[in-house]
């Protein structure tokens, strides 16, 4: 990998203020993901409440932080949500894809085939993302359901894949070390298994306190480690699951402070020739 070439980590933290400016650019960080910083988060939003993510986009920018959304169900997208979604591209987040009816990917390969699965609930997904102009390169498994056939099927369409880890309201997300990576290992890590950040579902409160999610944060910055979370709609209160706009500024605030990068999914492979 590109980006794991050239020894010395480039310290941008380290530079002038004017010099820093230069250098972050959004192509340079994304050369550099692996590069500059020992440690990252990828913090990704499924399904397709861009609404809610755009409401938030000022606090990505604000943190310096970029990330992932994987979209299901694309057309149920009005040309406002499309614009949204284009804008929040423009900001150097990553859009990938994650089923045009959220099927269960191992059921569905089980039942149609690797090629049927994917001309079902993968093809029509992807071929309306680019007719809307995105070149989605990563899928998110919906309900974090996959298998070693199915990651070999959409292995075959997508760079990476973001898979899940059953997690439990009273469990500390920092003893799961399936969510954890040794940065060097990112690359030839083609599947990421993440964990829900969201704090409601159907208008009720749910899922891991701020406790658990916070010192997920710091062993992740402490062990040199990339940590992959995943919510769905960013509000209070939501029919669908939720994680709270406050969890999202807090994440993203103590990431900022531990020197944690937050990154999208597009920028592991940025550099790779034919990803560009
Ligand atoms: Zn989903």
């Amino acid at each position: 990998m590109p980006g794991l070439v050239g020894g010395l980590p480039l310290e941008i933290d380290a530079l002038p203020a004017d010099t820093a400016d230069q250098v972050m650019s959004v192509t340079l960080l994304r050369e550099s993901a692996f590069r500059y910083a020992g440690r990252m988060l990828l913090l990704t939003f499924d399904d397709y409440f861009v609404r809610t993510w755009s409401a938030v986009r000022g606090l990505f920018t604000a943190y310096d932080a970029r990330v992932s959304f994987f979209i299901s169900e694309p057309d149920r997208l009005d040309a406002e949500e499309w614009r949204m979604l284009r804008d929040l591209a423009a900001d150097g987040h990553t859009v990938g894809a994650h089923g045009w009816r959220h099927r269960w990917a191992p059921d569905r390969i089980a039942e149609l085939g690797g090629d049927g699965y994917l001309a079902e609930d993968v093809t029509p997904c992807v071929e309306l993302l680019r007719a809307q102009g995105f070149a989605p390169r990563s899928f998110a498994y919906p309900v974090s359901r996959h298998c070693e056939k199915s990651d070999q099927v959409l292995g075959g369409v997508f760079s990476r894949l973001r898979g899940g880890v059953p997690v439990k309201p009273a469990v500390d997300l920092s003893t799961l070390d399936d969510l954890f990576v040794p940065l060097a290992e990112v690359p030839s890590r083609r599947v990421l298994l993440g964990a829900s950040i969201d704090t409601g579902k159907a208008f009720r409160p749910a899922g891991v306190g701020d406790a658990s999610v916070s010192a997920a944060l710091r062993r992740a910055a402490d062990r040199q480690e990339c940590l992959t979370l995943y919510g769905h709609a960013v509000a209070d209160r939501h029919e669908a699951n939720h994680t709270a706009p406050a969890r999202v500024e807090a994440i993203l605030a103590q990431a900022a402070e531990l020197g944690l990068p937050c990154r999208g999914f597009d920028e592991l492979d940025a550099g790779v020739a034919g990803h560009a």
